[in-house]
Parts: structure tokens; sequence; C-alpha cells
């Protein structure tokens, strides 16, 4: 049945690199290499064609928050496949998982998001979002209000709309930028407020004031929204100092623009909370979400949508002409409702926030000992290290900018654990089902990918 399955790794290898274009890839590098398979997946474990066990220290791309190899989730996709494989939810049509999955998402997320709109990914969520703003903008008799701002190094998916009010330059710079977004300074402490010589809660402050700043710039009467990770993913794990979001709140209070809470990344538990918002008491009026809402079982995502926005998509009536074929797909819907039932009989958040991250935690923050570590930061189970040439100067960073992170990440992953590269951080993300035996193994192989690192730049002179 699967044909792939009996042959070898190097044809597999070659094969992938005469018809596959990998998502965010150098082609021509890739095509020297030759892909790592993956072949195998068991609760925190990756297998790949040649046999080798991996800890997943990412959970996947951030999205697998009940393990791998979960018969539940499985089950409950195969019963939904064969009652009804498929419907729309266009034209007043709508079927069970659909309902059950959106009153379910209405009754987790913070208080006052009762309404969901289904994508099939956290770009297409993200796209929704820009689509909803301006449109709620327009209905609400203010169509000039358009400007999204968003910050630099967020990371909100990859469509063209997604990856603008990202803020990632070289994604904007290959026709991801669009009118109408702007970016300010994120509250990434370690990289740029301590070059300034601020504290964390001083640059925490002036990180918010920013958005002040840019409303003010731009005109309240000509800004739609502003959008943000709770915590910064993709952008490297930032997390803000404790002043930011309070002052952010403070300006959001004030001023008349909505609040775009970005959870794809943060939602489901990764901070040990269900979502970022309640971690730090924001109260968005548009959440989006994805990965970890499926586990990543299957593709899905929605938009979280609160009373004052729903208020105007509704009015008077008029189509909101938007929507995609597989919005609220019945296999996905049924993917979700299962995982979030395992996330809830086995009070995996409950664990997260009492035993997994506490124990997760200590480890990460005993290895700011290591020479190569300049800082350890985590919330929940969602972390970074970053890598820097001489603790004794930590104005000196790595350059070329990346390529350190890079090689350690190889490392890592010939010591058998999945850890992410973001510039010069290194990033862990595990799934929330992590075990104490699980963490104490992460760790031993974080300090041996960090020891093995700093022996090369050693050899290569370039660390003490
Ligand atoms: C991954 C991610 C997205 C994009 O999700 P896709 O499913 O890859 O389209 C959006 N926002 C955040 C915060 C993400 O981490």
């Amino acid at each position: 049945m699967n044909l792939a399955a009996n042959l070898s790794t190097e044809d597999l290898q070659n094969l992938d690199t005469a018809h596959h274009l990998h998502p965010f890839t150098d082609y021509a590098a890739l095509a020297k290499e030759g892909s790592r398979v993956i072949t195998k997946a068991d609760g925190c474990y990756l297998w790949d064609s040649n046999g080798n066990r991996y800890l997943d220290g990412m959970a996947g791309l951030w999205c697998m928050q009940v393990g791998y190899g979960r018969h539940e989730i499985a089950d409950a996709v195969h019963r939904q496949m064969l009652e009804l494989p498929y419907y729309n939810t266009f034209f007043k049509t709508t079927h069970p998982p659909a309902v059950a999955l959106s009153q379910k998402l209405a009754e987790l997320t913070p208080e006052g998001l009762d309404h969901v709109f289904f994508a099939g990914s956290g770009s297409e969520a993200n796209d929704t979002v820009m689509r909803m703003v301006r449109y709620y903008w327009a209905r609400a008799g203010k169509p000039e209000k358009q400007v999204i701002i968003g910050r630099k190094f967020g990371y909100h998916g990859s469509t063209v709309a997604a990856a603008a009010m990202g803020g990632m330059g070289g994604m904007h710079e290959q026709a991801g930028m669009i009118p109408g977004v702007h970016h300010i300074t994120p509250p990434y402490w370690f990289d740029i407020g301590r070059a300034q010589g601020m504290s964390p809660e001083e640059f925490g402050r002036a990180a918010a004031h920013e958005l002040e700043k840019a409303i003010d710039e731009i005109g309240e009467d000509k800004v739609a929204a502003f959008i943000a990770e709770p915590i910064q993913g993709a952008g490297g794990v930032i997390i803000p100092p404790e002043s930011y979001w309070p002052e952010v709140k403070r300006i959001l209070a004030e001023r008349d623009i909505l609040f775009i809470a970005d959870e794809v990344i943060c939602g489901f538990g990764r901070t040990g909370e269900w979502f970022g918002s309640d971690y730090y008491g924001l109260k968005p009026d548009l959440m989006p979400m994805a990965k970890g809402m499926s586990s990543g079982y299957l593709p899905i995502s929605a938009v979280m949508v609160s009373g004052k926005v729903l208020e105007h998509l509704v009015g008077e009536g008029g189509e909101f002409y938007h929507g995609y074929t597989y919005s609220g797909h019945p296999a996905s819907c049924a993917a979700a409702l299962a995982n979030i039932e395992i996330l809830q009989r086995e009070k995996i958040v409950e664990r997260v926030k009492s035993v997994a991250a506490p124990a997760l935690q200590k480890a990460w923050f005993a290895l700011e000992d290591h020479p190569l570590v300049g800082e350890a930061r985590m919330v929940g189970l969602v972390g970074a290290l970053e890598l820097v040439p001489d603790k004794s100067d930590m104005s000196k960073r790595f350059a070329p900018v990346g390529e350190i992170g890079t090689l350690c990440r190889d490392i890592s992953f010939r010591n058998g654990l999945v850890m992410r590269a973001v510039r010069d951080a290194m990033i862990i993300s595990p799934p929330l089902v992590i075990s104490e035996d699980e963490i104490a193994e992460l760790a031993r192989l974080v300090r041996k990918t960090l020891d093995d690192t700093h022996a090369e730049l050693k050899s290569r002179g370039m660390v003490a």
C-alpha cells in the first residue's frame, strides 16, 4: 500500500530531491545533504529511516501537545471519515463535529470569545483576521482605519497577509509585504534592550510605548489593529519583560483599535494555562489559533471572535465574502475534539503548570552556567538559550548571525535531540506530556550538545 515504505533511505532522498519542494528550505543545500527521513513516532520520540531515535524537543512544529501515537484521535477521525468524511459549512449548512468544536472552543477560550471562524492553518486564520478587521471597521463606519501594527520578529504565517503582518525581513523581501502594515520593536530584551543599557523592566515599558508612538504617528483614525503573539515563538521565543503586557494593555484600553492575540503557539497549554492570553491576562478582540488545537494530527485552525467584533460582523445583515472549502472540515474537527478531550481528561495543562514546567525550567535555567549560554529563558514549556562567544563581554555576538545556531542544531540532531535554532538562540518546545525522566534526558542531551558545540568552536579558535 505504502510504496515509499519499501524504498531505501537513499532512494527516498533522491526522489525527494527530484520532486519535493520543502517549506523554508535552501534547495541547493538540501539537494547536497539529502533530507532526514522521519518514518515513525511514539509519545515524545521520533525515528528516522536509519533507525535513529530522537527526543522531539520541538513537539513537531510547536504543535504536538498530547504526544504521538494517540489511538483515541486516530479512532475518532476514522469514525468521522466513515460517517461524513467531508461536507462544507457554506450556504447555511453545518455538521455535528463543527457544532461540537465551536461550543467547546467557546467554553475553553477566555471570557468574551464565544464565536469561531474555522480555517485550515495558522496562516489562513491570520488572513481571515486581516479581512475581518478591515471589514469590521468598514461596517463600523470608519473604513479609513486600515493599518495593522505588528512587531519585528513576529510570525503570523506564510500567506501574503500573514507574512506582511509578521516581522520577518527576509519574507517581506520575497514579495511578502503589502501596504497598510507597520512594525514596531519587539520586547526582546537580550538582543535590543540590553545593548541600550536598559533593565528588562525599563525596556519592557519602552517597547510597549512604541505602540503608543506608532498609533500617534500613523493617526488613531487610520489604525485598525495591533497583532501580537503573547510570547513570540518562531522569532526566537521572545518572552517579554514583566512590565510589557500591563503597559500594552493600558495603551489598548485608551485607544480605539482592535487587539489580535495570535495564540497559534501559546494556545492549548503551552504556557501552563490554556491560552497565552490567560497567562498574561490579555483581552483580545480576535484570537487566531491552530497548531496545538489538534496536536497536528490533522490541519485545522480557528479565529475566536469577541462580542464587540461580532456586533459589526452581524450588523444590519450583508454577507462577509470569506471562507475556505475546508473551513470546519469534519475529520479535522473530530481530531481537535479528541485532542481537547485528552488534554482535559488527563489534566495535561494543569500538569504542565504544576509538574512539567517547574522541572524543565529548573534544568533549563541551570544551563546558564555553560560557557556558551548568555541567557536561558522559559515560560511554561517554551524556552530559549542565547549562545554567545564570550560571557565576560555579552555585547559580543557570533558573526555571521545564525551560523553557530545552525551548527548547534545539527549537533543536537546527531545527539538524538530535536532542538531548533533561531539566529543564535536554541529553542525548545517539547510535547506537553513530556515525563520527568524525559525532561532529565532532554536536559542531559542539551548539555552534551552545548559541550560538543563548544569543543567544535574551540577547535576553530572561535571561543577561548
Ligand atoms: C506557525 C504559526 C502561524 C502559521 O501557522 P501555519 O499553520 O504554519 O500556517 C501563525 N502564527 C504563529 C504564532 C505561528 O507560530
